[in-house]
C-alpha cells in the first residue's frame, strides 16, 4: 500500500512518514499543495493525507481538483482546532473523512486502515492461496495452522501477489505499491523479497513467468 502526505509543517509530516512506513506502507511525502495535486494525479496512491493550509494550492483544491480529474483515490483531510476546517466544505470537496489537529497517532492510524478497507475494490481481511492464509488486517500469515513471520516489506510484497492470486503481477506494480517515490535503487529489488518469500512459503509457491512478473500459485 502506497501513501502520499501532503503537510507542509515538516516536522509532523515526516514523523507521519516514518511512522506510517514502520507499519509496512511505502510513503511519499511533499510540503506543497501543487506538488501533492501533480503526485496524487500521476502516481499510483492508495490514499491521500491532506492537510489544509499549504503553500502553493490548499487541501480543499486540492482535493476537487483531484476529483474533478477523476480520481477517486481515498482522502483524510487534516486541520488545525481553530477552526480552519469546515466540515461540511471538506467533505463537499470529495474528502472522506478529516482529522483534527493535533491528533494521536494511534487515531490517525486507525482511521487510515478504515479508509483502506472502505476502498471501491474491497479486500477480504483475509487473502487466500491454497492452505496459504495472509491476514490483512492483523497482517499475519499462516500456512496451514502455522504462523509464517514476515518482515514488514515481504508482506507488502506478498499482500501484492495474494490479492490477484493465480494472475501474474508485474515487478513494476509490486514497486509501484510497495516501495515509495524516493526509491531510485534497482528494481530487481523485487526479486530478493520474491527470493525470501519462497525460502519462508516454499519455492513453488511464487512462479516467475520471464518478461510479465510473478505469480502466487492459488493451490
Ligand atoms: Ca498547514
Amino acid at each position: 500500500m502506497r501513501l502520499l502526505i501532503v503537510e507542509d509543517e515538516k516536522r509532523l509530516a515526516l514523523s507521519l512518514a516514518a511512522g506510517l512506513r514502520a507499519e509496512g506502507y511505502a510513503v511519499d511525502v511533499t510540503h506543497d499543495g501543487l506538488d501533492g495535486l501533480r503526485l496524487a494525479g500521476t502516481e499510483a496512491y492508495d490514499l491521500v493525507v491532506l492537510d489544509i493550509m499549504l503553500p502553493g494550492m490548499n487541501g480543499y483544491r486540492v482535493c476537487a481538483a483531484l476529483r474533478a480529474a477523476g480520481h477517486d483515490v481515498p482522502v483524510l483531510m487534516l486541520t488545525a482546532k481553530d477552526g480552519e476546517y469546515d466540515e461540511a466544505e471538506g467533505l463537499d470537496t470529495g474528502a472522506d473523512d478529516y482529522l483534527t489537529k493535533p491528533f494521536s497517532y494511534v487515531v490517525l492510524l486507525a482511521r487510515v486502515r478504515a479508509l483502506l478497507r472502505r476502498r471501491p475494490r474491497p479486500a477480504p481481511a483475509v487473502l487466500r492461496a491454497g492452505d496459504l492464509g495472509v491476514d490483512t488486517g492483523s497482517r499475519r500469515v499462516h500456512l496451514g495452522e502455522a504462523e509464517v513471520v514476515l518482515t514488514t516489506k515481504e508482506f507488502a510484497v506478498l499482500e501484492q501477489l495474494a490479492a490477484r492470486a493465480g494472475e501474474v503481477v508485474s515487478k513494476a506494480e509490486i514497486l509501484e505499491h510497495v516501495w515509495d517515490f524516493a526509491y531510485e535503487g534497482d528494481p530487481n529489488i523485487v526479486e530478493v523479497y520474491v527470493s525470501a518469500l519462497r525460502r519462508k512459503l516454499g519455492a513453488d509457491r511464487i512462479s516467475t513467468v520471464r518478461g510479465a512478473g510473478y505469480r502466487l500459485e492459488a493451490r
